[in-house]
């Protein structure tokens, strides 16, 4: 009888994820008795790092000949349940109908959402740029302003958080703005944060660097202080100041995906399922989980992978062929990706790109954009649909015998 490996999301992880398991089915001779299953709204990847972009072009790449190549079937909709004493998920469709699946192998790959807390007009009135199609709404709004009056709340963005994403649409906005209002108009650009100091959070050493861009994209900073309150005309913050802006941006943190609460065990302040080794989630028998949706360590040294592409790429791969190779039995693969660095884009300035988990300085300015460049333009995108080429790149570390 056929296995059934199924995957939800079709982000880095569930990529990954799932051509890292054909692999595994493949190498071990058991293609035709296991079936991979994709199941996310569509066989696209949202180049979830891209959206603070001015142009929102190439942020959704279809995946579908990918899917095809390495023989992953793609079921289009959400998986609602996950059941994980029957072991059966089931799927809602755009068209209103459902589907329960049972599983073999279930691996959760549905990424994260932004952090929305309940503040009064946050839903109603702030974009932000987490998903494709919000980042495109941002983009209409924006430029629907050439048609506002010319106020000063027009010319006004303020964007609320100052971590990576914060950061990089905070830096970008001037000149986005610029483009769109006429190089003439009187842009004003606030990003606010509760940290003492605007990129604190992101160590002694980047913290001084970030400072010196926000200054010379022309940003202003509050620190040490929350927005309280959003509406049509702008922010309210806790230290009793009003900010008049058409455009509130949010951008303050990242939850798991709700389903990772479906899925029995530990789980961290973010939500994420707190995973073993081998990225099963303990306590559900034949449940992986990977990506953003996971809390795993990275070395022996107590880090922990953080929400980003770089260790969802790697966590996906290994996620996906611990899930195989428990079928077809070969050995499963420890997660383990000790070098953590960062590329933070800042705008006309340039670039941060940090190494370590203390982020020791490594490129700035025009060298770091470089690499920011490199990152977001090829590194992070499926690769074309080349079987051969594919399955090498699935699990470069780890040596199979066949
Ligand atoms: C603006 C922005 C900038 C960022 N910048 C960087 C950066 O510079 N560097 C970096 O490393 N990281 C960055 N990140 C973080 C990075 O994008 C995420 O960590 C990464 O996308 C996580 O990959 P993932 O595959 O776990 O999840 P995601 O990429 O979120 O993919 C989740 C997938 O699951 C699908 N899905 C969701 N719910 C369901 C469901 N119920 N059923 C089925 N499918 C479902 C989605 O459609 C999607 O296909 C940024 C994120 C944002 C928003």
């Amino acid at each position: 009888m056929t296995q059934n490996i199924i995957i939800a999301g079709s982000g880095f992880a569930g990529l990954w994820s799932a051509i890292s398991a054909a692999r595994a089915i493949a190498l071990a001779g058991r293609s035709g008795d296991i079936q991979v299953t994709m199941v996310s709204p569509s066989p696209n990847v949202g180049i979830r790092p891209r959206l603070y972009e001015a142009v929102i072009e190439n942020m959704n790449p279809d995946i579908a000949a990918l899917l095809d190549a390495v023989g992953v079937r793609h079921v289009a909709g959400l998986v609602e349940t996950i059941d994980a004493a029957a072991k059966l998920i089931t799927i809602a469709h755009r068209d209103g109908g459902w589907t329960t699946l049972p599983y073999d192998r279930f691996v959760l790959a549905t990424g994260s959402r932004a952090f929305a807390p309940d503040l009064p007009g946050l839903h109603e009135y702030a974009f932000d740029v987490d998903t494709v199609e919000r980042a495109l709404q941002l983009d209409a709004h924006l430029k629907g302003l050439r048609d506002a009056p010319a106020t000063a709340a027009r010319n006004t963005a303020v964007i609320v958080g100052g971590g990576f994403t914060g950061l990089e649409s905070a830096t970008e906005m001037p000149d986005r703005l610029r483009a769109i209002l006429g190089g003439d108009a009187d842009i004003r650009v606030v990003i606010v944060d509760t940290a003492k100091e605007i990129g604190a959070e992101l160590g002694a050493e980047a913290a001084p660097v970030i400072r010196e861009a926000l200054a010379e994209c022309g940003v202003e900073s509050r620190s040490a202080v929350r927005a309280t309150a959003i509406d049509a005309n702008g922010v309210t913050l806790s230290s009793g100041e009003r900010i008049e802006a058409s455009t509130v941006i949010w951008a303050a943190g990242m939850r798991a995906n709700a389903l990772a609460a479906q899925i029995p065990g530990e789980h961290d302040p973010l939500g994420r399922v707190v995973g073993d080794a081998f990225l099963h989630a303990p306590q559900a028998d034949g449940i992986f989980v990977t990506g953003d949706t996971v809390k795993a360590a990275t070395d022996d040294q107590g880090n922990f992978a953080v929400m980003s592409c770089q260790h969802a790429l790697s966590l996906g791969r290994v996620a996906g062929h611990n899930a195989a190779a428990e079928l077809v039995g070969l050995p499963l693969h420890p997660y383990s990706q000790p070098k953590y660095v960062t590329c933070l884009d800042l705008g006309p300035w340039g670039a941060l790109y940090t190494e370590g988990w203390d982020r020791q300085v490594r490129l700035t300015r025009a060298e770091g954009k470089k690499v920011k460049q490199e990152i977001n333009t090829v590194w992070i995108y499926p690769p074309a649909p080349d079987r051969d080429a594919v399955f090498a790149a699935a699990n470069p570390d780890y040596v199979i015998v066949p």
